[in-house]
């Protein structure tokens, strides 16, 4: 099956597909590990930062290994801020890429993302793009509050995004519903399931749930069942890495195939807990 055909696949049994960010191939293990051992579709996600750490070409070619391994792996290229870089994953393989021009004047965004549309139509393979509008904050990191500029003024407006998903043409869509990137210390975010409702009947494609990191269990699944299909986790992978790899060093060994099992299992325990609640295992 096909990324497209896997999120409708998703739609008609109403859970949504996990996206999880790696930077190297010890959180690619642990991805597809997780997602292996429950039998259920899954996506690798690398943002620019990542994909210059990992490589464009390797982590597609990682991906393209698990495929023709029989698993349903996809490959997306996370906020990629220029038409450029988003050329460069597409020619590279990957299943989906996202364009992000949400900081940018609403016409500007418009352009880039046609853009994008554009090109990847034009591939002879499916390609699917995804854009946002509306705040959802930067960071992958833990931070203290919910930053300024997220709170229900900001948050995407059903008729916008109708607006710009025609204007466009992407295929999936991420709103600002209430999520916030990175882990909020204090002050859990909480999602607008009436507004995911409204903006999902309106755009009428899946959504992406962004900054899906620290978001309460029952908002996970009332967001699903408001037509969230896509849900992305990244910080909560990135302190299970890094609180893997000190509980590993302790250990005082040498090889980094030893002392990195740890940060690997810790990880796959964090995509396994997410993975089920988002196919309702
Ligand atoms: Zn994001």
């Amino acid at each position: 099956m096909s990324l497209k055909e896997t999120i409708a696949w998703a739609k008609e049994k109403k859970v949504a597909i996990g996206h999880f960010n790696v930077s190297d191939s010890e959180g690619f293990r642990a991805v597809v590990e997780g997602a292996k051992e429950l039998g259920v579709p899954v996506i690798i996600g690398v943002s620019e930062g990542e994909r210059e750490f990992i490589g464009v070409q390797e982590v597609a070619s990682l991906v393209k290994i698990a495929k023709e391994n029989g698993h349903p792996i996809f490959l997306n290229a996370d906020h990629t801020y220029s038409v450029d870089k988003a050329k460069v994953a597409i020619d590279a393989g990957f299943d989906a890429v996202i364009i992000d021009g949400a900081n940018k004047s609403y016409e500007e965004n418009v352009a880039m993302t046609k853009e994008v549309v554009a090109y990847a139509k034009a591939q002879s393979r499916e390609v699917l793009v995804e854009a946002e509008l509306g705040f959802i904050g930067q960071s992958s990191k833990i931070i203290d509050t919910v930053p300024d500029g997220v709170s229900e003024e900001t948050q995407t407006k059903p008729e916008e995004a109708a607006r710009f998903v025609m204007e466009t043409g992407v295929d999936l869509f991420a709103p600002s519903v209430g999520n916030v990137h990175g882990l909020v210390k204090s002050g859990q975010p909480k999602l607008n399931i009436e507004r995911i409702k409204a903006i999902s009947e309106a755009v009428n494609i899946p959504l992406v749930l962004h900054g899906g990191s620290g978001i309460a269990d029952p908002d996970f699944v009332s967001a699903i069942e408001a037509g969230i299909r896509i849900i992305h986790i990244n910080t909560e992978l990135r302190v299970a890495y890094k609180e893997g790899v000190e509980e590993g060093l302790k250990s005082g060994e040498l090889a980094p195939y030893k002392f990195m099992q740890e940060a690997v299992k810790e990880m796959e325990q964090v995509v396994k807990e997410r993975l089920k609640l988002f196919n309702r295992m």
